[in-house]
């Protein structure tokens, strides 16, 4: 059943998350390994907070994107409002360009269980109780966009487009020029830090985020 390296490389790590969260066990659906059980999530004094049932499935590139989340006790509703999808149930953890940020230099299944998976139910269990999000992201494009706006730090959607064209050519700027933002401000003191962040991600990753975006 483990025909690729990613799943190979997924269940070489399933037993240190197994030790740490002794509610999931190995398990195998359909040919994919994966995760099966109870994610508790505890408070800073240990106390438990909430439980969620989950099957978490590997994915043949792991790990090098998330492994494929679902939430199988029905605490949560299938649907897009609360980041979850509509097509197969599973969960959206986080939105594209920002797995693909988390996941370029590969994750591991520990980190992505402690580091995304949990925040994102922590963020479920808010909302069950409040009835709004802890950490709000709008599903799909519109959080993509949420996302862009927040690392650019602008609502302008042209600086944007243009910021995000300038940087998948990895020709990154001297300190002391203008930004390439338009701004007149030095480069160093204006988006030096979303050149860094973004700038690391791959051709392929800026190809798809421009087919969405709609940038040519
Ligand atoms: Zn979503
Ligand atoms: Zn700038």
């Amino acid at each position: 059943m483990v025909n690729s390296d990613g799943y190979r490389l997924f269940v070489n790590q399933v037993e240190l998350v197994s030790q740490t969260n002794p509610g999931l066990t190995s398990f195998v659906k359909e040919g994919i390994p994966g995760l099966k059980g109870e994610i508790n999530l505890v408070d800073d004094g240990n106390g438990l907070i909430d439980t969620y049932s989950v099957e978490i499935l590997a994915t043949s590139n792991f790990p090098n994107s998330f492994p494929v989340v679902f939430e199988v006790g029905k605490k949560i509703p299938i649907n897009y409002d609360w980041h979850v999808y509509e097509t197969d149930g599973h969960c959206c953890i986080k939105t594209t360009p920002e797995e693909m940020l988390a996941c370029k230099k590969g994750i591991t299944l520990s980190g992505f269980i402690e580091e995304e998976v949990k925040p994102y139910f922590f963020n479920q269990t808010f909302r069950r109780l409040n009835g709004y999000f802890y950490q709000e992201r709008s599903h799909g494009l519109k959080g993509w966009i949420e996302f862009f706006k927040e690392t650019f730090n602008t609502t302008d959607m042209n600086l944007i487009k243009e910021g995000l064209k300038f940087i998948s050519k990895k020709q990154k700027p001297d300190r002391v020029s203008l930004c390439f933002c338009g701004s007149g401000e030095k480069y160093r003191k204006c988006h030096r830090d979303t050149y860094d962040k973004l700038s690391t991600l791959s051709t392929t990753d800026f190809e798809f985020m421009f087919e969405v975006l709609g940038i040519d």
